[in-house]
């Protein structure tokens, strides 16, 4: 079994998921006392927040990667970043290490394409639905993305940064979650990204008509068959 190298604390609410996917997909897959070997790295997210704020992802990308360093030679065989738009700054890291680094926009591409969907709705921070470094990555596997208008975009920011962030898991915004899924489904998604890894905490299938991709059970099997391959 590999060592998984998490970096997580973004926020450690969906950071503590991963853990938990991990070690219960491990657990399915060997049986008996097995769990997963993993080192976890957790971050203070005040301060990679400030950085998003600021638009200083130069920074943000060599504070990540210093971290990714410290994974690797602590024995982490691939690094896992337990957050969508932190995969914005993957290139700043990649140059830092010699271990790879698991996409998590490829992980969700490829579970998108043995479903057979061609348009796929986005949700996620502003950075991850509004830049091009995630759709891009989605894109290239022959997969339009959807994003939900202005309006819901920044609802949806809001909600991520300032409930789901800190644990906060309200019906009002669950109920507004599902209303800009039907919107995107009514402009012709056949699918929904839960392309931030806290979204997962408020959104199920069953608010949805059409199939979710939830980003952080994708992210952690697909770090579970890489650890296991
Ligand atoms: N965890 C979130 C994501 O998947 C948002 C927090 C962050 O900005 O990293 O994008």
């Amino acid at each position: 079994m590999k060592t998984i190298g998490l970096i997580g604390g973004m926020s450690w609410e969906s950071t503590v998921e991963y853990y938990q996917i991990i070690n219960k997909e491990v657990k399915k897959r060997l049986g008996g006392l097995h769990s997963a070997k993993c080192l976890l790295y957790s971050v203070d997210f005040e301060e990679i927040e400030r950085y998003q704020v600021e638009g200083d992802w130069e920074k943000a990308g060599i504070c990540l990667g210093d971290v990714a360093s410290s994974l690797e030679k602590a024995g982490a065989d691939f690094i896992v970043i337990c957050t969508n738009t932190m995969h914005k700054v993957v290139d700043y890291m990649e140059e830092k290490i010699s271990v790879p680094i698991l996409h998590i926009a490829d992980a969700t591409a490829n579970q998108i394409k043995k479903s057979n969907i061609s348009t796929i709705g986005l949700l996620g921070t502003k950075y991850t639905m509004e830049q091009d470094f995630y759709k891009t990555r989605i894109k290239s596997n022959d997969i339009a993305v959807l994003i939900p208008d202005k309006e819901d975009r920044e609802f949806i920011n809001k909600v991520i940064y300032e409930e789901l962030c800190l644990g906060k898991i309200q019906q009002s915004s669950r109920d507004y979650f599902k209303k800009a899924i039907k919107r995107l489904i009514d402009k012709g998604a056949e699918g929904i990204i839960l392309g931030c890894t806290e979204i997962g905490l408020l959104v199920k299938q069953e608010d949805s008509e059409v199939p979710i991709f939830d980003t952080t059970k994708i992210h952690a099997i697909e770090s579970v068959h890489h650890a296991l391959e």
